[in-house]
């Protein structure tokens, strides 16, 4: 028996690292998405026939709660709550690792060889240090805490201190792992570093946390693998630790920082008030002319943004750019990496929309098309377009490589209003002269435009 769920295990870790490959592109990411699932199927029930198991309640209990707030999560969610959901399911991740791992040691206690103490004790902390950290996350994303930096002095040296306490009190523990006291310590310890590690962070820089907690969900897991000596837990945990620690690198590329300076450089959002009277004008423009400026235009380049998921606009979007098309416009997506609220938001929202792939273009490949494009139209985008990110060093998003709409002929911007984007800093380009603001709902200014440029 055990040599078939070996097998399996080994089948399923075949077909994970076979999903992540195809996850990496977006015209394989259904097929990797299919792949991970059946992964995922095989490793439950290779697990769920290993005779180990002595009693079924607990699990068809655990199966049937879990499923059911799964399905229902996942049938009510909206696009735009998808990466506070993900932040969720990070922390839960955590979590669980560190329950397991707690069992685990009560289960065993006063047979616990140094691999396995030493397992537990990473189990427990990076696994509680991603729950609280994911659950600020949330709080942050879905709007329920202050989404700007919490910062104050000695943090570091706060967070120092508290990390050399848990260096201690695990040696403590790997010394003498009959020491409950230490092991409930550790818990505290880590609960209490997730809130101080994230409460920092804020704003344009949230991304990376994201896909850093992820990446800790799964260093947790593969540290529970070794708990409990099961080696798919150990193959899975360390391949959503690989892929998530690239993504973070791939999100602190787009940002233009290292990783040090988002986790402790405090920077993220700003609230800037100069006291100088604000004389610069905005000049709404309406429909029609917009119209007239995408009919005279021979190229476009159309930039999506979070304020496109909120207005849920992408088939209309999808639809105007089909319509400018069949007119003879060359018209093409450009795709910024930190679009939206989760790595890849504006490559799902498209993709649900049937975009062709062969429209998407990455910054690095269409950025210095801007300057021979007629028109820019900039669809619920704000801080991927905002130069101040190119010439203020004060602005929390200097540095951070932007598509550059403001050399395009003409820009046409969607939004509601003059309001700042997620990162809170004001958008230079709304007051440019070349730039014309359609003010209203992404969705509604979109649809007029069709019926205007449908004959
Ligand atoms: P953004 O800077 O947050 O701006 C979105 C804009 O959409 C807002 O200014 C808003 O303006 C507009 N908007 C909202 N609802 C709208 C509607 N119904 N119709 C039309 N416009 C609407 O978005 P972004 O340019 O995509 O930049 C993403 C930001 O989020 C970056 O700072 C990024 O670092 C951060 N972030 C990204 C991720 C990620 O993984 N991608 C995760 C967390 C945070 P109005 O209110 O005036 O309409």
């Amino acid at each position: 028996m055990n040599i078939i769920i070996t097998l399996a295990y080994l089948l399923s870790s075949i077909l994970f690292i076979l999903g992540l490959k195809n996850l990496s592109s977006p015209k394989t990411a259904r097929k990797g998405n299919l792949l991970a699932m059946s992964a995922m199927l095989v490793a439950i029930i290779a697990t769920l026939t290993k005779n180990e198991i002595v009693d079924f309640t607990f699990i068809i209990i655990g199966l049937i709660i879990g499923s059911t707030i799964g399905v229902i999560i996942a049938r009510k969610i909206h696009m735009t709550a998808m990466p506070q959901m993900v932040a969720l399911f990070n922390g839960l991740g955590g979590g669980a690792s560190a329950l397991v791992a707690l069992a685990e040691y009560f289960r065993l206690t006063g047979d616990l060889k140094l691999d396995v103490i030493v397992s537990m004790v990473v189990s427990l902390f990076i696994g509680a240090v991603t729950l609280t950290g994911s659950l600020v996350a949330f709080g942050k994303l879905q709007g329920l805490i202050r989404p700007t930096p919490v910062v104050f002095k000695a943090q570091h040296f706060l967070n120092i201190l508290i990390f050399t306490l848990f260096l201690i009190a695990g040696i403590i523990v790997i010394i003498n792992p009959a020491n409950i006291t230490g092991l409930l310590v550790i818990l505290a310890i880590a609960l209490v570093l997730g809130i101080l590690l994230v409460i920092p962070i804020g704003g344009a820089d949230m991304p990376v946390v994201i896909s850093l907690l992820n990446s800790c969900s799964g260093l947790a897991v593969a540290a529970t693998g070794f708990v409990l000596s099961n080696n798919i837990l150990i193959i899975c945990g360390a391949l959503v630790g690989a892929s998530g620690m690239i993504l973070t690198r791939i999100m602190c590329k787009a940002m233009n920082r290292s990783i040090s300076n988002i986790i402790f450089g405090a920077a993220g959002t700003i609230s800037r008030d100069t006291g100088k009277e604000d004389n610069r004008k905005v000049i709404a423009y309406t429909e029609e002319d917009a119209t007239m400026m995408l009919e005279s235009a021979q190229t476009v380049i159309v930039i999506p943004g979070y304020g496109l998921a909120v207005a849920q606009a992408q088939f209309a979007l999808q639809e105007l750019v089909k319509t400018l098309i069949n007119k003879g416009i060359n018209v093409r997506y450009a795709i910024h990496p930190v679009a939206g609220r989760m790595p890849g938001h504006m490559n799902v929202l498209l993709a649900e929309a049937n975009v062709s792939y062969d429209l998407l273009f990455d910054l690095g490949d269409i950025n210095n098309d801007f300057q021979n494009t007629d028109v820019a139209v900039v669809v619920g985008a704000n801080d991927v377009v905002n130069p101040s990110a190119r010439a203020d060093k004060e602005s929390p998003l200097y540095g951070m490589p932007i598509l550059n709409a403001d050399k395009a002929k003409t820009v046409i911007i969607c939004k509601r209003s003059l309001s700042p984007g997620f990162s809170g800093v004001d958008n230079e380009l709304f007051y440019q002269k070349k730039t014309m603001m359609i003010f209203g709902d992404a969705k509604d200014s979109i649809s007029k435009l069709i019926k205007l440029l449908k004959p």
